[in-house]
């Protein structure tokens, strides 16, 4: 069987902040996730993690060296278009959730899509599905103040997941939730692998390290494939 095609390919990717003074954020690295992998980040706090997150995400350009997407040379693309390719392609989930306080569930979940202008009539659908994925089809009214942290994870993820995104990034998803309420979004995750998703999983918590197939190590902005099992 050949390969699953990868969906990160990073050739000598790095990124010095400018400063001043500059910060060497990331060394040039290489680094490929394929299809349908469940890869963990893990490095002590200030390493590089989120910086690496935020290039593999289009969030940052990288200062150095080729970062293919889906096989897409991102940079060669004009602002408009790595933003189009960001909003189809990439679905984030950060540790605080960022939902809009005054919204229900649903609406957070459709305002991932305003920027998807075809079918609106289909949006509302997609929203209520994707609400029905993380298991809260039943709270899809409720503003996040009524939420717990879980809850309110599960939605972020909705949000995330409703432009059918090849890959979800999670930048620390359960760095603000106690470890029961954890536990139900690390099986979620667990789903989502199951069902094909792409995953990268930012973690200091070495149990969630451990639930992916793969683990990358950052330190000191230098990354290393961390070798497991
Ligand atoms: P982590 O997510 O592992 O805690 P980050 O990727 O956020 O680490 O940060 C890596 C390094 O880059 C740190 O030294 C941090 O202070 C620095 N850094 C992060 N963002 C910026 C920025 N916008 N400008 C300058 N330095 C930054
Ligand atoms: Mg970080």
């Amino acid at each position: 069987m050949s390969p699953a095609a990868p969906v990160i390919e990073f050739s000598g990717v790095g990124l010095t902040y400018p400063g001043p003074p500059p910060v060497p954020a990331l060394q040039p690295c290489d680094l490929t996730i394929r299809r349908g992998e469940y890869v963990t980040v893990v490095g002590p706090s200030g390493s590089g993690k989120s910086t690496f997150l935020n290039i593999a995400g289009l969030l940052d350009a990288p200062t150095r060296g080729r970062y293919l997407l889906d096989g897409i040379d991102t940079g060669q693309l004009a602002d408009a278009d790595r933003t189009a390719l960001r909003g189809r392609r990439i679905g984030f989930v950060f540790q605080s959730f960022h939902l809009l306080p005054h919204r229900s569930a649903t609406e957070n979940v459709l305002l991932a899509m305003v920027y998807n202008t075809r079918d609106r009539a289909g949006r509302a659908e997609r929203a209520r599905e994707a609400l029905a994925r993380v298991g809260l089809g039943h709270r899809a009214d409720a503003l996040p103040t009524r939420l717990s942290g879980g809850e309110r994870q599960r939605v972020a993820i909705a949000r995330a997941l409703v432009a059918r995104p090849s890959l979800l990034l999670c930048d620390e998803p359960t760095g603000n939730l106690d470890t029961a309420t954890a536990g139900s979004v690390l099986a979620l995750l667990d789903e989502l692998h199951r069902d094909g998703m792409t995953l990268v999983v930012i973690t200091h918590d070495p149990g969630v390290a451990a639930r992916g197939e793969r683990t990358v190590a950052i330190r000191d902005g230098v990354l290393t494939e961390r070798v497991t099992a």
